[in-house]
């Protein structure tokens, strides 16, 4: 097949799904028809618009109540939260972290954070996320367990924990991996960043580590505008990350008195009552999300060359980000195509580049990372707002 046939038999698909009336289609825009306007407008009448109101709590409450995390600490992004997480887990300088190559760049940025050093891991095709299988295979050479812990035999420092991230809202096989993280004394961070509302054999994402990171930023599931939570089942974690997220200041009606070098990482309550309103939606965004998916895994059905990606059989996904791959033999053309759908104003973008491509991130300890490589060369990701799934929208 050459370019041109691909490029329009993808173009008309796209069309088919996502009609022609609008002329420009973004990758993920949000949706605010709920009671943003009433708790934003209701924070402003009252003056509780910074760290302390009434909306923090709620939107935390709300959040454990919905992920069945028995504690969720809101603070002002994804990347804070990952940071905290990894902190809590008691990663340290010159520790190494197992994460994906595959990932957003704040995934190994948060690692780098704490000092530690990110050991890049491959993927797999079933989940785009991290392998446990091949992890393991790969940790069996290279690690020695002791009751200590774990040592990278290479390069004779701590390996301390792994991060799991779901990519595009797809839950990675957690079982196998939390398997994998007791034989070798690992502990796992989930980066749930994309996954709020995917669960995982019943169980939400982001419940299955010892602490876990979410995401509300602007172009996630749902947003707060900028914003992120850490979830776990440990309350003294729980109470640890409220602590460190807030100056590590000793509760006092008006003494300032901090017990350690902390963040100022807490959620803003302006920010946290777009939350509120945005969680009483998210099970319907969540619905339109995956009839898109739905309709565009029909759609992509016949079309020779290109799969649609459909979430594990294990999985609800919240399909965050709809993605295709095109056949291995056809990864040239993935440039060309993004050109031609961007052109014709439908938002299309590939994955991220991967980790041990960026220059801070080249020289850190890596496995071989061939699926990912392979899997970065021919994914490309689909306009996914919720809106374009609402029945009432439809062309
Ligand atoms: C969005 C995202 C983050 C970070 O979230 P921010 O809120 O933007 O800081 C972290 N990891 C992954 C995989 C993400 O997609």
């Amino acid at each position: 097949m050459n370019d041109r046939i691909l490029i329009d038999s993808v173009v008309s698909t796209l069309r088919d799904v996502l009609g022609t009336e609008r002329s420009a289609i973004a990758l993920h825009e949000p949706l605010f028809q709920g009671n943003e306007w009433a708790y934003v407008k209701e924070c402003l009448d009252s003056g509780w618009v910074s760290s302390v109101g009434k909306y923090v709590d709620r939107f935390e409450a709300k959040l454990a109540e919905y992920t069945g995390s028995p504690h969720a600490i809101a603070v002002v992004n994804g990347t804070a939260a990952l940071h905290l997480s990894l902190l809590l887990a008691g990663v340290e300088t010159g520790d190494e972290v197992l994460a994906p190559a595959m990932s957003f760049v704040a995934t190994g940025n948060a690692v780098a954070y704490c000092g530690a050093i990110p050991h890049w891991v491959d993927s797999s095709p079933l989940t785009l996320g991290l392998d446990p299988e091949k992890l393991a295979d790969y940790l069996e050479d290279i690690a020695e367990v002791s009751p200590t812990g774990c040592r990278n035999r290479r390069t004779g420092r701590r390996i301390k924990a792994v991060i799991a991230m779901h990519t595009f809202g797809h839950p990675i096989d957690l079982e196998p991996l939390l398997a994998l993280c007791e034989r070798f004394r690992l502990e796992l961070i989930e980066d749930a960043a994309e996954s709020l509302g995917s669960f995982y054999k019943g169980r939400h994402t982001g419940t299955w580590g010892r602490l876990a990171a979410l995401s509300f930023n602007g172009n996630k599931v749902m947003t707060t505008g900028g914003g992120g939570a850490v979830l776990t089942h440990d309350p003294v974690l729980a109470k640890q990350a409220k602590h460190l997220s807030t100056t590590a200041k000793a509760p006092h009606r008006w003494a300032f008195n901090h017990d350690q070098v902390a963040f100022n990482y807490r959620m803003p309550n302006l920010n946290a009552a777009l939350g509120c309103a945005q969680l009483e939606q998210l099970e319907g965004f969540i619905a339109w999300k995956r009839r898109l998916a739905g309709a565009y895994a029909q759609a992509f059905e016949g079309l020779e060359g290109v799969a649609f990606f459909e979430e594990p059989s294990f999985a609800r996904s919240n399909y965050w980000l709809n993605a295709i791959l095109l056949d291995p033999s056809l990864s040239g053309s993935r440039d060309p195509l993004l050109d031609a759908t961007n052109e014709q104003g439908i938002m299309t973008r590939p994955v991220w580049t991967l980790m041990h491509r960026l220059p801070m991130y080249k020289d850190c300890p890596r496995m071989d990372l061939s699926v990912a490589e392979n899997l970065e060369s021919r994914l490309i990701n689909l306009p996914s707002s919720a809106v374009l799934g609402r029945q009432d929208v439809e062309a």
